[in-house]
């Protein structure tokens, strides 16, 4: 068995890989692959039903809020989003939480103006920053609650009197939290939830409508809204995947369950970081993240010998990012704590033999 720490794409459920294995040869005994059906086929219509009840459902979303599945990644929304909702002379604010952050920012700024509230880029984006101030005017205020490469995470989120918005791409479905907090979702399928190519977008259609551009038909979310999330052909396979995920996770008890269990694996790695004198972690207490954690060893030089050792035990994935260095272990959803079990073990047994 392979030890799957993958930032993105990264593991998912293997039921889930069973199951759309079987659909793309034959789906629900038709003698047809999922892959070969029309989009607008009542057999197609109960995939994309299903997985949009299931967001709702899962998420707990209020009743005005609407679920589409959209072509392209999370930086599809880092332009999507002010194309629809910020005017050029208007502001918004942002949070400058690291990498993702930075580059939703700059696609923000070709559609209007952008205030940096506030940033961690002093401390190298080791923390989360807390106090600071939104202002009450700006169109709109957009964070990334789980910061993948940097490995940070909002452990609360912040209150605003404006629309709240919230790339989620690498936290989504991970944590109990007040979605309905947020006017605005959005997330890549592939780091929590399903294939690269689609995005999940949650939103409050009341804000929308708002800005004087013209808005080309396939990025004007009131367009998808209005035919369902299926204004042009949907990439049905993605959303065919999320949906198995999303079986997946209720039938686990939903989002408190995982919850419980991410909770567990963060626990038990960050508590070997802590206390193995070969590791550091890179990012403050009380601001890391559940799902990415980041991690450097002491000795530099020893970090190639425990990449390799780790190998050797079928652990892929944990090479740090560039920007960081060190170690990189995603926690997500489908990742089994004996996994991490192993991680923590591989560390135990490397200090052993390096202390
Ligand atoms: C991975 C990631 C993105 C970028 O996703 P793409 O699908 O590559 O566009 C954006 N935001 C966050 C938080 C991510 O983790």
């Amino acid at each position: 068995m392979v030890h799957n720490f993958n930032a993105g794409p990264s593991i998912l459920p293997k039921e889930v890989f069973e199951q759309a294995s079987e659909a793309v040869l034959n789906y629900q005994n038709s003698g047809l692959s999922i892959l070969e059906i029309g989009h607008r086929t009542s057999t197609f219509q109960a995939v994309m039903d299903e997985a949009r009840a299931l967001v709702k459902e899962l998420m707990q979303l209020d009743a005005d809020r609407e679920v589409l599945f959209l072509h392209g990644g999370a930086s599809t929304q880092f332009m999507q989003v002010p194309m629809n909702l910020l005017d050029d002379k208007e502001t918004a604010a942002y949070s400058d939480t690291g990498v993702w952050g930075i580059k939703a920012i700059k696609e923000a700024k070709l559609f209007g103006k952008v205030e940096v509230v506030c940033t961690g880029k002093e401390s190298n984006y080791t923390i989360i920053p807390k106090d600071f101030a939104v202002p009450n005017d700006a169109k709109y205020f957009h964070i990334t609650t789980n910061n993948t490469i940097y490995g940070s995470q909002w452990q609360k989120i912040p209150k605003t009197s404006i629309p709240l918005i919230g790339d989620m791409s690498s936290d989504i479905f991970s944590r109990v939290i007040d979605f309905n907090a947020f006017d605005l979702i959005y997330a890549g399928a592939q780091k929590n939830m399903g294939p690269a190519g689609v995005n999940l977008l949650v939103v409050n259609p009341a804000i929308l409508g708002k800005v004087k551009r013209a808005i080309p038909s396939i990025m004007d979310y009131r367009n998808h809204i209005k035919e369902g999330s299926m204004f042009n052909t949907p990439p049905v396979f993605a959303v065919f995947v999320c949906m198995l995920t999303l079986r997946w996770l209720k039938a686990l008890g939903g989002v408190p369950a995982i919850e419980k269990l991410n909770d567990a694996k963060a626990t038990l790695l960050y508590h070997e970081i802590d206390n193995n004198p070969l590791f550091t972690g890179t990012v403050a207490k009380e601001d890391r993240s559940k799902m990415n954690a980041c991690f450097v060893m002491n000795n530099p030089s020893l970090e190639e010998t425990f990449l390799n050792f780790t190998k050797q035990k079928n652990i892929v994935g944990i090479k740090g990012h560039r920007l960081v260095g060190g170690f990189r272990a995603s926690l997500y959803n489908a990742l089994p704590i004996s996994s991490v079990e192993i991680l923590v073990q591989a560390m135990k047994e490397f200090t052993l033999l390096h202390a």
